[in-house]
């Protein structure tokens, strides 16, 4: 059994349409792993009362974690916390979980997903910055989403391409007509990179569909169990 923690909502951010950003409390006594989870365990009718969310938020001194979550408009848990949490409330947050962390900070990396899926690769590149002063090794994020208003933290990502070479920042948009950059779903822009760098990391994280195929596509590559790793939320 986990152990839960009640953490104060220090502030709320709308990020998109339907994303908030929530800044909580946490115990600095209860030290994370970049990418791992936590779950919330909310006051709801449903069967099973605990969600789980990717921490967005790099390891810190300061007892604070970050989460980026997605409104589904007939989720029993996300409804309650949309509708009924307000900064100053307090959420039951379980210890750090999962094993979705950076096993090899010495290869390049490639990281792949859609929506929130970006969640723990936030925290991971965050993490990177923090420890090293910059990237050590080149690091590719390959962001599907809709529309243009639906890339999270597009601001962030832009500024530390604008800094860090090792960075590279693909967002794909699969409905956006208004738009020149990549279009369509995220795997025919990870390819290239895949084609290339046999030697890097791949990390999948998002909804079964687009990780299963992402999965399957770089096997048939010939990457290895070891150089996959991938986070499902549903
Ligand atoms: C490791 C992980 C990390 C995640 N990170 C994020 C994130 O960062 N941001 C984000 O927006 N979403 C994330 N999710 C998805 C999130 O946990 C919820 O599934 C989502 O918010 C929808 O919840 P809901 O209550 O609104 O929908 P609902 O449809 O009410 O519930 C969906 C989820 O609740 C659980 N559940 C409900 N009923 C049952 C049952 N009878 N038996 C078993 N399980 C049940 C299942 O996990 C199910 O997928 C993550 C999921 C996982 C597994």
């Amino acid at each position: 059994m986990s152990e839960f923690f009640d953490c104060e909502v220090l502030s709320i951010q709308q990020l998109s349409p339907t994303v908030r950003h929530f800044r909580l409390c946490y115990p600095m006594s209860s030290t994370f792993q970049a990418g791992q989870f936590v779950m919330l365990d909310l006051p709801i009718e449903a069967d099973f009362s605990t969600r789980s969310y990717s921490i967005a938020s790099e390891p810190n001194s300061e007892g604070i974690i970050e989460l980026c979550i997605v409104l589904k408009e007939d989720g029993a848990g996300t409804r309650y916390i949309f509708d009924s949490i307000k900064t100053g409330d307090k959420l039951k947050v379980s210890e750090p979980q999962g094993k979705f962390v950076i096993a090899d900070e010495e290869k390049g990396l490639v990281m792949i997903c859609t929506g929130t899926g970006v969640a723990p690769f936030r925290s991971m590149i965050r993490d990177l910055v923090t420890k090293h002063g910059s990237l050590p090794h080149p690091v590719y994020l390959i962001f599907g989403n809709r529309f243009k208003q639906d890339i999270l933290y597009a601001a962030e990502w832009k500024a530390l391409m604008e800094t860090d070479s090792n960075f590279h920042f693909i967002p794909v948009l699969s409905r956006d007509t208004d738009w020149e950059g990549a279009r369509g779903y995220v795997h025919a822009f990870y390819m290239p990179v895949a084609l290339e760098n046999k030697e890097y990391h791949y990390y999948l994280c998002g909804w079964t569909s687009m990780v299963r195929e992402a999965k399957n596509k770089l096997k048939e590559l010939g990457y290895s169990r070891k150089q996959l790793k991938f986070e499902l939320y549903d």
